[in-house]
């Protein structure tokens, strides 16, 4: 096999390896793959391209247009992708393992490309939260707003997931309008670089969105500044060691740290051999181990059992990983392949021995495995290890220390409060599961443990196969956990993108409000035509466009005939001296809805025009009961528009329903769709 020089990608340029250039070899046979050397790198130059080139080019796109951007680069990779498995091999995986790291990065784009375009606004800036009333006036306003940090984002990944670490980073970053460094870990960079490669042949990025260190990052965290963020995943030591940098420290640049994590499976009481949860259970165990051989950030390190049912679990999981071919990854047949690189090895080696001083192997040997159709001393191949302790609370290594492979122990629990309190004991954990299918355990844990966990997995028989995994981190969900897992947060939707944005609190008066945030708040100015707002096209519609219709009466007639009409024949309309005793009403009134009705019928304009559709509303408050005898208009004003395609967009009528004397009685904002 040709050995492929790992090229960085600076300021627009391949840059070929040099200065000190590291050999990677194959997890499978320990035959060199790539080179790897990043000297001569002129990283401050790098950060200055990001920041003069990229990001500029990045925040003149609105979040729609970077969604776009981030679905056909998605569907780029999608179609280019199949190159990437056959490199995928090398790093120990099997398909299934390249299909967990090449296929969910992709996904993970595409729900990005999908929340970018639905959950954000066609717009550079984002208005976080509900507008605040500051006075009692009206026209003292505040609001939350984000907008793109003006640095660059640097990304350090791990060596376990070469694409989905990338992209998982890339994603919400790209869609927050800020350029990215990325630096992968050695031991599996030619993947990486690969995928990169094809980032930068789709030509679907701005130039500077993306740069690629293949080697060290030389004084590139020493040239960071207060707009800048550095996004780690890795080890505790090295995240520890990073953010100690002085200049990170004393420009206050953000750091992101996903690092060692000993997460924990709670086997509920409920779950006893026998049931789908206990079997569920098992075979998610051996999933966890056995999957990208142990190497997830994610995975299952401490397995917390009843008492009652603990040699049972050991035989069931152990009898499954008796089972487990391992070997070439290559091979169809094999279900576990090698971990990432003999040092890799060496370090689980490490980690079991201080393991093995608190629990017993009752699977495996650290130091033979039997593996098809490869040598396993020349490849990093490892038996999955399976560990009883006795004593998990007077243990301490078993919580603490993290050994990266297939390893993981099982420990025994009193009652539910005991299993969460030993869950508790890693310190901060990115995942938690517990199968069982008693609501009341869920909720315990949740009370117990939840603050020890960045993401708690409740699994049983009604989650069935719809269940995505213990071990998997969904872009909708934050991934991330307190204390040894990092204290950072990763993902978890629209969350994730605002870690690389700036939030900003504003005060100011209606109209500026309106001004800022494109969107028309109470009390600023309003736009009165000659033509009805339903007649205006999308593109013609302007923002505080206004109708203030005629007044209508609403009598008791047109209650009751509401009342009959709709079978709504509740006490507050049908029966006076019931209604007089309730505290909120001074007689009979008007239904809500018939408030509702009445308002549609004052403002709707009944000719075929460019609104499409009615689809919803949103915030709706009844504030005054509407009496017999009292008249009703209503304030329909244009207040932000959204386009979804060529032909046609979304927009949000603020709408207010007033009395006789000018007090507003209903509000809600009003969801139409409208031709372009
Ligand atoms: P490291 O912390 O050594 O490396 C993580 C990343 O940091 C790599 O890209 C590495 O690059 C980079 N890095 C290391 N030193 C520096 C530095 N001085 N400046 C800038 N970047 C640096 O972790 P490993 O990947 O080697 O994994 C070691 C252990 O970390 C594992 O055994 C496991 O216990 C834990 N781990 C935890 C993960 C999690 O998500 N919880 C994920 C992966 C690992 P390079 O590779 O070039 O050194």
């Amino acid at each position: 096999m040709t050995i492929l020089p790992l090229h960085s990608y600076a300021a627009g340029r391949w840059i070929a390896p040099s200065g000190n250039i590291t050999t990677l070899k194959s997890a499978v046979t320990g035959e060199p793959v790539a080179e790897i050397g990043s000297g001569g790198l002129d990283y401050a130059g790098m950060a200055e391209h990001a920041r003069r080139t990229g990001g500029p080019a990045l925040r003149t796109m609105t979040f729609h247009q970077r969604a776009a951007m981030l679905k056909a680069l998605a569907q780029y990779l999608n179609e280019h992708r199949d190159p990437l498995y056959e490199l995928s091999y090398e790093t120990g995986s099997t398909k299934a393992d390249s299909m967990i790291d090449i296929d969910g990065g992709i996904g993970t784009l595409f729900v990005y490309a999908s929340k970018g375009k639905r959950e954000l606004p066609d717009d550079t800036i984002y208005v976080d939260g509900a507008l605040e009333q500051l006075s009692r006036g009206g026209n003292f306003l505040g609001q939350h707003v984000a907008t793109s940090l003006q640095g660059v984002a640097v990304h350090i990944n791990a060596f376990n997931f070469p694409v989905w670490g990338m992209l998982e980073k890339l994603a919400p970053t790209l869609l927050a309008g800020v350029p990215a460094i990325v630096k992968p870990a050695s031991a599996t960079a030619w993947l990486t670089e690969a995928a990169f490669r094809m980032m930068i042949e789709s030509g679907l990025l701005p130039e500077g969105a993306v740069q690629l260190i293949a080697g060290p990052t030389g004084d590139l965290l020493d040239r960071l500044g207060c707009q800048d963020v550095v996004s780690f995943t890795g080890s505790a030591a090295t995240a520890g060691m990073l953010r100690a940098n002085p200049r990170l420290i004393a420009n206050s640049v953000r750091f992101i740290a996903e690092q060692d994590s000993l997460n924990a499976s709670i086997l509920g009481p409920d779950a006893s051999p026998g049931t789908p949860e206990f079997d569920a259970f098992v075979k998610e165990v051996h999933r966890e181990m056995t999957a990208k051989a142990g190497q997830k950030c994610t995975a299952m390190r401490r397995l917390i059992v009843p008492d009652a049912h603990r040699d049972a679990v050991i035989e069931a999981v152990a009898d499954r990983l008796a089972k487990t071919v391992i070997g070439n990854p290559r091979d169809e047949a094999t279900r576990m392949g090698a971990l990432a690189s003999l040092a890799q090895r060496a370090d689980v080696r490490e980690k079991v021995e201080a393991i093995a001083r608190e629990a017993r192997l009752v699977h495996g040997d650290p130091q033979k495995v039997d593996v098809s159709g490869a040598d396993a001393e020349k490849g990093a191949f490892i038996s999955p290890l399976l560990f009883a302790c006795d004593d998990p609370d007077g243990a301490e290594g078993i919580h603490a220390v993290e050994a990266f492979g297939p390893v993981s122990t099982v420990m025994g629990y009193r009652d539910i409060a005991h299993a969460a309190a030993l869950a508790n004991r890693g310190g901060g954990s990115l995942v938690a599961s517990v199968f069982t299918r008693d609501p009341a355990v869920a909720r315990q844990v949740v009370e117990v443990a939840g603050a020890f966990h960045g993401r708690l997995y409740f699994a049983n028989r009604d989650t069935g196969k719809e269940a995505t995994g213990h071990g998997s981190p969904l872009p909708h969900m934050v991934h991330g956990g307190p204390g040894r897992a990092g204290g950072g947060e990763e993902m978890g939707g629209i969350r994730g993108v605002m870690h690389y944005m700036q939030r900003t609190a504003i005060q100011a008066s209606p109209d500026l409000m309106t001004g800022i945030t494109g969107g028309w708040v109470a009390g600023a100015q309003t736009l009165e035509k000659d033509r009805h707002p339903f007649r205006m096209r999308f593109a013609e519609l302007e923002i505080g466009h206004t109708l203030w219709t005629k007044s209508r009466q609403v009598t008791l007639e047109d209650i009751e005939h509401f009342a009959e009409f709709t079978g709504d024949t509740f006490y507050a309309h049908m029966d006076e001296e019931a209604a007089k005793a309730n505290p909120f009403f001074p007689g009979r009134v008007a239904h809500g809805y018939l408030i509702l009705s009445f308002a549609a019928g004052l403002f709707v304009d009944p000719a075929p025009g460019p609104v499409l559709a009615n689809y919803g509303l949103d915030n709706l408050r009844f504030m005054k009961p509407v009496s017999p005898g009292d008249s009703l208009k209503v304030r329909l004003t244009a207040k932000t528009k959204t386009r979804r395609n060529d032909e046609y967009g979304e927009v949000r009528w603020d709408v207010a329903v007033v009395n006789q004397d000018g007090e507003q009685v209903a509000g809600y904002e009003l969801l139409t769709m409208n031709a372009m």
